[in-house]
């Protein structure tokens, strides 16, 4: 279909010679996995004789994930690509995406100037800093349950380590917002749990998690390829739709030579 690698809706585009009308896009878009399965299937009842289909499965590592600052979950690579996730509430800023691998709490991680609750002005460099054990690292967690009950009887810091994280300021507030403030209720107020007091430093270095307050858990979002390609992989081959005697064969340690008779593959990443 197409020269080079492309992507799905590439693939599409160069499968049919004219636009879709809007009753043809919604069928379309099974149209090249029908044809592979056809072809699939020729090629397990003819044998070698009839074309060869090659599945090709492309797995990008999931690192450098930034959570977008607002109340509904967005992510986007740091480096590129889109967003997933949340079009509507969207702001410009973002921040690598945390979690705590304890209590599975999540949030954004940053970094504060050398004194003060104001956000560091270069944020460019957040996850090497940490590493290195350089800058003021906090983990924010997202916390609009705390939040909420805090905006119910406003009194200065009820629930510990509460903070409000201003996108427009760059800033950590102590005080909880007034229920009317505007930027609350543009989702530019965000009510976050992380470390407060002299121990704040000492504590984000050892990634204690300002929820369950447990050692060693907060980490960035993302996960190595091989533990990617390990899910995919079951996920694929556990398919009940494949034939279960492929099924046994595929789980063996050589590869399955003969191609699945269905499609099993995302819908992104074919190589057509
Ligand atoms: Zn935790």
């Amino acid at each position: 279909m197409t020269k080079r690698a492309a992507t799905y809706d590439d693939a599409l585009t160069a499968l049919f010679a004219r636009p879709a009308t809007a009753a043809e896009g919604p069928l379309r878009v099974g149209a090249p996995e029908a044809l592979l399965a056809a072809l699939s299937h020729i090629r397990a009842t003819s044998g070698r004789d009839a074309l060869g289909v090659e599945l090709n499965l492309w797995i990008r590592e999931l690192t450098r994930i930034d959570r977008v600052a607002a109340g509904v979950p967005a992510y986007h690579w740091s480096d590129d690509g889109a967003w997933v996730g949340s079009e509507g509430e969207r702001s410009d800023a973002s921040f690598p995406a945390i979690y705590c691998r304890h209590c599975g709490r999540s949030g954004w991680g940053i970094q504060l100037a050398a004194v003060g609750d104001d956000l560091a002005a270069q944020d460019t460099r957040i996850r090497g800093n940490h590493m290195a054990k350089e800058g003021r690292f906090r983990a924010l967690l997202h916390a609009p349950g705390e939040g909420a009950r805090n905006t119910d009887s406003p009194r200065e810091d009820t629930v510990a380590g509460l903070r409000w994280l201003s996108v427009k300021r760059s800033t950590l507030l102590a005080n909880p917002p007034a229920e009317d403030d505007p930027d609350l209720l543009a989702g530019l107020l965000l009510p976050v749990l992380t470390h407060t007091g002299q121990d704040a430093d000492q504590y984000s270095k050892a990634d204690t998690c300002p929820s369950c307050q447990q050692a060693d858990g907060v980490r960035f979002l993302g996960s190595a390829v091989a533990t990617l390609l390990s899910v995919t992989l079951s996920v694929m081959f556990g398919n009940p739709a494949l034939d279960p005697a492929k099924r046994s064969r595929s789980s063996s340690p050589t590869p399955c030579k003969t191609p699945p008779t269905g499609p099993v593959s995302s819908k992104h990443g074919h190589t057509p």
